[in-house]
């Protein structure tokens, strides 16, 4: 349930790879609490539009506000601080460090607040027996429940996730998700889901990206699997045209 308050406004950003314009101008408006899955096409730009949230990629161009407050200028650790945190496609974990470790590091950098290690665990009951093991020696779904974990004690109004199911187990989906259900209400949640079942299933909004513009935008319980995957594959229809 949203409060009606924003909490992400993205206005006509540019997204750039040196020459490539992988996310086009795009805009993009986020209310406090939603949960958004992006989906789109290998190459679609979504990590992108990620790290460009986050503070990992800049902006060329436009604006990102986070609670009405500007944030484009803030690097990446400020926007943290800030709220916005990002669980990175790959995990990305300090593979010699354990879990604990992990988990008391990104508290450290994070914001104060209701997420701790302990709540953190009761949140992901599945990782508190790796706690002492290092993060290197995880499973794919382990590794997974770990780094959202380690997003959550960073205490985020934004939690962003990308590629979510990426490489894991049906079972280890189904835990990812289960903690996830249990998270709404509590911060917006923006998910890249390739699993698109998965995506119409957890998601109260759907926005599909094709090449570096938002094709679809809508809720996902309203749209058509044909709506979905024309606007996958960028599939523009003519309308009105007579050709006789
Ligand atoms: P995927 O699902 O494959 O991760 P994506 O939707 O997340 O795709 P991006 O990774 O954002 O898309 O890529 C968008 C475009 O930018 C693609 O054309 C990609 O080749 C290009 N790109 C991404 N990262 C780089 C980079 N570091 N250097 C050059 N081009 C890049």
């Amino acid at each position: 349930m949203t409060t009606g308050k924003i909490a992400l406004l993205l206005v006509d950003a540019v997204g750039r790879h040196g020459q490539l314009q992988a996310v086009k101008s795009l805009s993009l408006s986020i209310a406090e609490n939603e949960v958004v899955a992006l989906i789109g096409a290998n190459g679609a730009g979504k990590t992108t539009l990620m790290r460009m949230l986050a503070g990992l990629h800049p902006l060329a161009e436009g604006r990102l506000a986070l609670f009405g407050n500007d944030v484009t200028a803030l690097p990446a650790h400020d926007r943290v601080k800030a709220g916005i945190v990002l669980s990175p496609e790959g995990r990305r974990l300090f593979g010699d460090m354990t879990v604990r470790e992990n988990l008391m590091i990104a508290a450290e950098n994070g914001r104060r607040g209701d997420w701790t290690v302990a709540t953190a665990c009761d949140a992901f009951p599945q990782i508190v027996p790796l706690l002492d093991r290092p993060a290197g020696g995880l499973s794919g779904g382990q590794r997974q429940a770990v780094a959202i974990a380690r997003a959550l004690v960073a205490n985020p109004s934004v939690l962003l996730l990308d590629e979510v199911s990426l490489g894991l187990s049906p079972a280890a989906v189904d835990g990812v998700y289960q903690s996830l259900a249990a998270l709404r209400g509590r911060m917006t949640m923006v998910v890249v889901e390739q699993d698109l079942t998965r995506a119409m299933s957890f998601a109260e909004r759907l926005i599909c990206m094709a090449e570096g513009v938002l094709e679809l935008d809508g809720n996902p319980a309203v749209l058509t699997r044909e709506e979905i995957t024309n606007a996958y594959f960028g599939i523009h229809k003519t309308t009105g045209a007579s050709h006789a």
